[in-house]
């Protein structure tokens, strides 16, 4: 049957873009704190939201990550990572503004090696997500990464150095540049024959899982080299069926998929947080890699959990779980030749 076209209604002067494109969800980010809490149903009056912590270090969340918060909950672990308070204002001894020397440790503008054979590249200072506990809210990301230079001082540092053979591409997020940037980037390592692994350390997966789109799946499977791919999750309710999905797609790349968390109080600090975040992890198909001690950046202090309590918790994991789902407990020394178990 044919029937009389429909009357059109007016274009639109902006068509909004497919829902599976990254950077329409990356722009949707929520960055104001009422907003954030409206959507969670909470007052802002008990929560100690900061404007000076806001102004220090913006924030910043995907709204996908946000439907995984519950609902008119204070101590959501999720919200809790990522809301501006007042805490990250106090000034506590021992907290500094480098805490793991990555200002000594520069070898060329977005390059940082502390470590034998591991060059870490700065491949960018943008994030999907502001995290209040982050060692790097204090960094220079503006003059520090390897895109602003062009790549090419990152690149002959790392061909120079015969001594390296795994490049890590870090951040910031490595994976918030556009995958046919990553591209040049790799092509250009390609050409430097002692370089032996790729490792990207990315949490974009996690809070942003629309990133693992066809065309980095793509750039990493045609990748020359064996991949270690780590993601950041600090907890279990970070994952939900998009995430599996988009760690499902990694892994068909053929990268080793490794999870590193942060210690971190009132989010993740007691023992059934930590094996849960094991176990989902693995049901994600990603190994437990390390639980980091927090770094004693100004700002993070009321975050900090004891040693005392980080040997506890970690023995009780080794009492509980399979020991491949246990990470190493560690924490990053500057001048250390690795990080350091505790
Ligand atoms: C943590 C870190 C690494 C990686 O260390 P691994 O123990 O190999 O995971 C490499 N370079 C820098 C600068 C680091 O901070
Ligand atoms: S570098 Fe990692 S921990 Fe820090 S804000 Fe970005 S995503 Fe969060």
């Amino acid at each position: 049957m044919i029937t009389a076209a429909p009357a059109r209604t007016p274009e639109k002067a902006v068509l909004p873009l497919p829902a599976d494109r990254w950077q329409a969800h990356w722009r949707q980010a929520i960055r104001d704190p009422a907003e954030l809490l409206a959507l969670l149903g909470l007052g802002a009056e008990d929560l100690g939201v900061s404007a000076q912590a806001l102004a220090q270090f913006p924030l910043r969340v995907p709204r996908g990550f946000v439907a995984r918060m519950r609902p008119a909950d204070p101590a959501d672990p999720l919200l809790r990572q990522v809301l501006p308070i007042d805490a990250e204002m106090q000034v506590v001894p021992g907290f500094s503004f480098d805490a793991v020397g990555d200002g000594d440790a520069r070898k060329a503008t977005g390059v940082i090696q502390k470590y034998r054979g591991r060059a870490l590249l700065v491949a960018t200072g943008s994030c999907a997500i502001h995290c209040r506990y982050c060692f790097r809210r204090h960094f220079d990301y503006a003059g520090e990464n390897a895109a602003k230079g062009g790549w090419q001082e990152a690149i002959d540092a790392i061909a120079a150095d015969a001594g390296i053979d795994e490049v890590i591409l870090s951040g910031g997020d490595p994976l918030s540049l556009a995958t046919s940037k990553l591209a040049e980037l790799t092509d250009a390592l390609a050409a430097i024959p002692h370089l032996k692994r790729l490792r990207i350390h990315s949490r974009l997966p996690v809070v942003l899982p629309e990133r693992v789109d066809d065309s980095l799946v793509q750039w990493l499977a045609a990748l020359p080299w064996p991949v270690a791919f780590v993601i950041h999750a600090n907890h279990a309710n970070e994952f939900d069926a998009s995430v599996d999905t988009a760690l499902a797609r990694l892994r068909g790349t053929g990268a080793q998929l490794l999870n590193q968390a942060v210690l971190l109080r009132g989010i993740n600090d007691d023992l059934d947080s930590l094996a849960a975040l094991s176990e989902r992890s693995f049901a994600a198909g990603v190994l437990p890699y390390y639980l980091h001690q927090l770094d004693r950046v100004q700002g993070v202090a009321h975050f900090e959990v004891s040693d005392e309590q980080a040997l506890a918790l970690h023995a009780g994991l080794m009492a509980r779980l399979s020991g491949y789902l246990v990470p190493k407990l560690v924490r990053e020394i500057a001048g250390d030749t690795s990080k350091r178990p505790l």
